[in-house]
């Protein structure tokens, strides 16, 4: 990326940093994005990514890639790896890979130093007793009866927790803050649990696994991040993240920041739902092109561009909002509009006959590739006497306004040249199945009478030369704005049924299928489309639409 592209947004966050360089608390700052390889990233985490890596970037200073790996029972390797795809794909460099995981051993020691300065006990009772012995925010929790085990059998029982001499559930290990702790967070939260079950790097090295209160602080101390950036649900967690601090040999002292997480609307956004929507095969994949993931909008046809820019637009506050997807969706048509190269694509096709057009014979017409930029070039667009064009560009008894193509009526077809509707053919059924149509010669790009106006311009294929294609189109994947907001529903009930719309027999100009997955296209007239993985090996081309010209539920909405 260049530094011209980068997000430099003003924001508290960005502040704040420039504030401990200026004053010399830090020389270099250090930040990091923790990914639970838990799932696939969705666009939130995209934010984070932005923040987290351009901040480091801009200041000079470093980021790392640590998996919060510390829940055996629902990562894996297989998401980690996506995970690493998908920030390289965003277009970032992380300075160091690391895991929690690579610190069990030392979270270990730390905890036992807990123990050995009384700071730490062994609970046993189990995890509902110990709920409900938290109280709530107007009332103080209640003391565990092994709170005041001596450091000794704390020491025996916590060794011997470690080595494996216990069964999921006999036993925690418990932080000995204070139960009537306001923040409920301090009411002696759990550190440790046993948990016998393989880890995908550690195997079966551990037998019980840190809670993540106490794996994240002390992460960040040993890899020396100096601003842990994380969501406003981690606000109430900060006393805790400094108090673990304090009371070990941390060796720095970071800083935990919070700001709002980022949300879309008619979607959902944590890794839980968006696994339950793979699993129930409610989409056909995290890579579903309806999907919030990044692996989901990239084969939809997102550029790692749009999103940093998106990201970089919306900036980073510390109030929660929902962004209209239609936010979204001009931050890639933007860029696009941009890049992408123009080509036609018919996808509901009438056959059109250009009657005075010589029968067997064929041309190119060179077209520019991008109207307003030169420097792309041209492509070569082939025409013959049968044509397909857009049913819809054809109406028999036309409203006053409509500028298309009617009997009689005058159109030009874009690229090319001004048409007249000689005649319409039906079949037996008396549906209209054929135009036969008279080009105007003198009207054509380049010559004087192409200067001759008439109201409408409509896109077209030559059909002998067109490639047929499947065409995807998506809408929103959920038909309300916040599937989430009825707390009595089910989510999955707001799934929206015509969200995937599939065209069989679209035909597109030969420079389109002539892409593959990663081009992307501008359908004239009708949107940005790119290549699905689906697409290739010889087979039919599929596309995806990305998105279309305009925003059409601007339009819905206001009614
Ligand atoms: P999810 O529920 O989607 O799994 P998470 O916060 O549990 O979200 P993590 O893998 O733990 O996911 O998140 C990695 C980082 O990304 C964290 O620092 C987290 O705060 C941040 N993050 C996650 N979702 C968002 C979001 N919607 N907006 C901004 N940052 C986010
Ligand atoms: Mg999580």
């Amino acid at each position: 990326m260049s530094s011209s592209e980068q997000v430099t947004t003003t924001n508290f966050i960005r502040n704040i940093v420039i504030d401990d360089l200026e004053s010399g608390k830090h020389e270099t700052i250090v930040t990091r994005f923790p990914p639970e390889p838990n799932g696939h990233l969705h666009i939130g985490h995209a934010k984070s990514i932005c923040l987290n890596f351009g901040l480091a970037s801009e200041f000079g200073g470093r980021t790392n890639l640590r998996f919060d790996d510390t829940n055996p029972l629902k990562e894996s390797e297989d998401y980690a790896q996506a995970i690493m795809n998908d920030v390289r794909w965003l277009g970032f460099k992380w300075h160091e890979l690391r895991h929690a995981s690579d610190y069990f051993g030392q979270l270990y020691e730390w905890a036992l130093h807990l123990v050995e300065n009384g700071q730490a006990y062994v609970d046993s009772q189990d995890a509902d007793t110990i709920r409900s012995q938290r109280g709530s925010l107007t009332e103080p929790g209640q003391e565990s009866p092994y709170r005041t085990r001596s450091i000794e059998e704390n020491r025996d029982l916590f060794t011997r927790m470690q080595a494996g001499e216990f069964e999921n559930g006999a036993h925690v290990l418990r932080a000995k803050i204070d139960m009537a702790a306001p923040n409920i967070n301090l009411r002696d939260p759990v550190l440790y649990r046993i948990l016998h079950a393989a880890h995908h790097r550690t195997g079966d090295e551990w037998c019980i696994y840190p809670m993540y209160d106490w794996a994240h602080g002390q992460s960040d101390a040993i890899e020396g991040i100096t601003h842990s950036l994380c969501t406003l649900e981690f606000e109430d967690h900060r006393p805790l993240y400094e108090w673990f601090l304090e009371n070990i040999p941390a060796p720095s002292s970071p800083r935990q920041i919070e700001f709002a997480r980022g949300n879309l609307d008619y979607t959902v956004m944590s890794k839980r739902r968006l696994k339950q929507l793979v699993d129930a095969e409610h989409v056909s994949g995290w890579d579903d092109p309806r999907m919030p993931t990044i692996a989901g909008l990239r084969r939809r046809g997102y550029t790692p561009q749009s999103i940093r820019a998106f990201w970089g637009e919306m900036g980073v506050s510390k109030s929660e909002s929902i962004i209209e997807m239609g936010v979204l969706e001009n931050a890639i048509r933007n860029d696009l509009n941009e890049r992408a190269p123009r080509g036609m694509a018919v996808l509901e096709p009438l056959k059109l006959i250009l009657s005075n057009y010589p029968e067997g014979e064929s041309e190119f017409i060179e077209a520019a590739v991008h109207p307003q930029n030169e420097a792309m070039g041209s492509r070569r667009v082939p025409l013959s006497r049968e044509l397909w064009i857009e049913r819809g560009d054809f109406m028999e008894d036309p409203p006053r306004k409509f500028f298309r193509l009617k009997p009689g009526g005058e159109v030009r077809l874009r690229n090319a040249f001004i048409i007249r509707c000689d005649e319409v053919i039906r079949d037996d059924a008396g549906d209209v199945i054929e135009l036969h149509c008279s080009f105007d010669p003198e009207s054509r790009s380049g010559l004087p009478g192409a200067k001759r106006k008439v109201k409408g311009t409509i896109h077209w294929v030559s059909a002998a030369h067109a490639v047929k294609a499947e065409i995807r189109l998506y809408d929103r994947l959920f038909s309300v704005a916040n599937p989430l907001a009825d707390k009595e529903t089910d989510y999955l009930e707001f799934l929206n049924p015509d969200s995937l719309s599939v065209i069989e027999d679209a035909w597109v100009e030969p420079s389109i299928a002539e892409g593959g997955p990663g081009d992307y296209f501008q359908f004239e007239r009708q949107g940005y489309f790119t290549h699905d993985p689906d697409s290739g090996s010889g087979g039919k081309p599929v596309l995806n639409r990305t998105v279309s010209l305009r925003d059409t539920w601007a339009k819905l909405r206001k009614g």
